[in-house]
């Protein structure tokens, strides 16, 4: 079986950064795309804090130039789901991934660059509304609700971060919790006490997002006073967590009890040997398009590096 020399695994910015500067150094890079092609950004509207779009632009178009970008340089893309890996453990070793359950993929390096998915609810009318007022990333889509009512739901440092953002923008925030406590830190918590246009609303829960075309009221359950009510607000922000998408290298790769894979500091080596870690699967931090690239960016420069040793 033909042996390649390097493997991107997914297609958001991170990957196809990866690919853009892998193909550039010859390394021929094969990329999987994964079931979301483009990423997480496919499910945001306008991107305007990416540097070079000085009008913005939509997402799912950010990541068409991306993947046109790293295809003018070679990079071969395939649509298909990673279901096993097999990592050697020994330097110059080969790598074994499998696609869809049926190809084998023999390579000297493998990017990783799943990112992460945030979670929802599970509401239908989260899912009705995802992209038209609904969103799991105020950094990206607060700007869209300026000088709004807004709802935030969670409890963590996300929430709290996420809610004393869009407070800086927004006319006011209703921050949903869904027990009588929150979890996030307290100097976190005592920044959102702290904001006058923030209200945490306690033993709140989420029932359902009403609009038309857009978002523009929450039904709320009180489970304190078991009541209901609705809250007219046009955004409504997802802060409950991320779910890294590393399932499928548990056992192999050193990751955090959350998942998130564990890199060499400041570079992007994982425990194995010719395997790196980019984007949001090894970052709960930033979690930004532009990181991302940066880490695919890095990632490509040590797999380079990696295989120019190997010589
Ligand atoms: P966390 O897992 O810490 O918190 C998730 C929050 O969402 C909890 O309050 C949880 O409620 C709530 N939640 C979960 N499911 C639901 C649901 N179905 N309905 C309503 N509420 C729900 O996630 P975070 O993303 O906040 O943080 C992840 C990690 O990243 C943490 O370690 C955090 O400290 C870190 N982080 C650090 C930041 C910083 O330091 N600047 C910023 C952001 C994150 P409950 O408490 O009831 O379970």
């Amino acid at each position: 079986m033909k042996i390649i020399e390097c493997l991107i695994i997914g297609s958001g910015p991170a990957g196809y950064t990866a690919a853009i500067y892998a193909s550039r150094a010859n390394l021929n890079p094969v990329l999987i795309q994964g079931l979301q092609p483009g990423g997480q950004l496919t499910t945001t509207n306008d991107v305007e804090n990416y540097p070079g779009y000085p009008q913005g632009v939509t997402g799912s178009m950010m990541m068409e130039d991306f993947q046109k970008q790293a295809e003018r340089f070679g990079t071969k893309n395939i649509f298909g789901t990673v279901t096993k890996v097999d990592f050697s453990k020994v330097k110059g070793g080969i790598h074994k991934v499998m696609i869809d359950n049926k190809t084998e993929i023999h390579t000297k390096t493998v990017i990783i660059s799943t990112g992460a998915s945030a979670k929802y609810l599970g509401l239908e009318s989260e899912k009705k509304y995802m992209g038209s007022g609904v969103s799991a990333c105020a950094v990206c889509d607060g700007f869209f609700f300026k000088n709004q009512d807004v709802v935030v739901v969670g409890g963590g440092d996300s929430a709290a971060e996420e809610a004393t953002y869009l407070a800086k923008l927004c006319k006011k925030v209703y921050l949903l919790v869904r027990k009588d406590e929150m979890r996030a830190s307290k100097i976190m918590q005592k920044r959102v006490f702290e904001t006058n246009n923030l209200e945490v609303l306690f033993n709140h829960e989420t029932l359902e997002i009403q609009g038309e075309k857009t978002v523009n009221a929450v039904k709320v359950f009180d489970s304190k006073n078991k009541t209901e009510k609705i809250i007219n607000a046009t955004g409504f922000f997802l802060a409950i967590g991320h779910n890294p998408n590393t399932e499928i290298f548990k056992g192999q790769l050193d990751m955090d009890d959350v998942g998130y894979l564990i890199t060499k500091s400041d570079r992007s080596l994982t425990n194995i040997p010719g395997v790196f870690a980019s984007g949001d699967a090894q970052d709960s931090i930033y979690r930004q398009a532009i990181t991302a690239a940066g880490s695919g960016c890095m990632a490509a420069l040590d797999a380079e590096k990696y295989l120019s040793e190997l010589d």
